[in-house]
């Protein structure tokens, strides 16, 4: 029996699991995949405080991950498939066994969206990618998309023009939602193309990708853009497709909690991008890790009563 389990290791994750074990808790944390999550697989981090000239994401998340495992923090790197959170114990399904915990913090986070068109899912791994820094390098001297205005969308559009011969940002509207820092940057390099209110009509190709159909939203025209990859950063939902029912949402599918980072369901907390929250980023994860630990603390000190 532990005293918390932790679903998820990206920054909100092993900060509380941190946390966890610098209280005094016997903690596990369990890891579909590396620790750091999106974080993780995230080139360049530029507005986490203390790296005056940024730092690369695997980076600073392996240091986040040895720290939780010096300190003593319990891995399982195995996928949780259920859960059931009613009453005092709590029983954590993954692979082939059931961990009891009195306590679990939900930080599984989000997944990119997709963008549900023609010739997307057939060659998603063929050209169609959702991971810059992942799959950045197999298009070196190529010529590839970059759909959404987002945060995400510059800075990995940012990250392929250091090795791709031509990057061509795909945006709805007629301005960028990214921060005006990563905009000046676009402008300025001389590889970033951006082809303004325009949406991906279809993705085509046999084996690879071949060519992308553009539709304009005012004109309704559409064009042919010939590129070997089509990088997809439409935002994020968030994963709670293992969760069972009783939790509460909101209407995005968010986890709600409160400040304290407590579900509806007693003992049962949620932390980072899974839950209702305004910012999405590394540093508001970190603070959602540390903040879970005092709430958990007092439930488990009323429950001892
Ligand atoms: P985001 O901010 O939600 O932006 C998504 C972008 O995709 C928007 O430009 C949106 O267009 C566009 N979009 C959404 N659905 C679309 C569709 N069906 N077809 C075409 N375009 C579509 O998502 P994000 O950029 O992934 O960022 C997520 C969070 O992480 C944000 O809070 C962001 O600040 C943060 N983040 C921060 C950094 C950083 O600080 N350096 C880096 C990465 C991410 P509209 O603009 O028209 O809505």
């Amino acid at each position: 029996m532990y005293d918390v389990i932790v679903i998820g290791g990206g920054p909100a994750g092993l900060t509380a699991s941190i946390y966890a074990v610098r209280a005094g808790l016997d903690t596990l944390l369990i890891e579909l995949g590396a620790p750091g999550g999106q974080a993780g697989t995230t080139d360049m981090i530029e507005n986490y405080p203390g790296f005056p000239d940024g730092v690369s994401g695997p980076e600073l998340m392996m240091s986040f991950h040895k720290q939780a495992e010096n300190l003593g923090v319990k891995f399982k790197f195995k996928k949780v498939s259920q859960l059931e959170l009613k009453g005092p114990v709590k029983k954590v399904y993954a692979g082939d066994e059931v961990y009891e915990s009195k306590t679990v913090i939900i930080s599984s986070g989000a997944h990119p969206r997709v963008l549900g068109v023609e010739g997307e899912g057939k060659l998603r791994g063929k050209g169609v990618s959702y991971c810059a820094t992942c799959d950045g390098f197999f298009f070196r001297g190529k010529e590839v998309l970059v759909i959404g205005g987002g945060d995400t969308a510059l800075q990995e559009a940012l990250y392929l023009s250091k090795f791709c011969s031509k990057v061509t940002i795909v945006h709805r509207r007629d301005r960028l939602r990214g921060a005006q820092m990563l905009q000046k940057r676009i402008d300025k390099n001389e590889k970033i193309d951006v082809v303004w209110d325009s949406v991906v009509e279809r993705i085509e190709g046999e084996n690879s990708v071949e060519k992308v159909v553009l539709r304009n939203v005012i004109t309704k025209e559409t064009k042919d853009i010939n590129a070997a990859g089509v990088f997809i950063f439409v935002g994020y939902s968030p994963n709670v497709d293992y969760l069972p029912k009783g939790l509460r949402y909101d209407k995005q599918g968010y986890l709600i909690t409160d400040t304290e980072m407590k579900t509806n369901i007693p003992g049962v907390f949620a932390v980072g991008d899974i839950r209702q929250k305004g910012l999405r980023q590394v540093s508001t994860a970190v603070g959602d890790g540390a903040e879970v630990i005092v709430a958990l603390e007092r439930y488990l000190a009323e429950q001892e009563d």
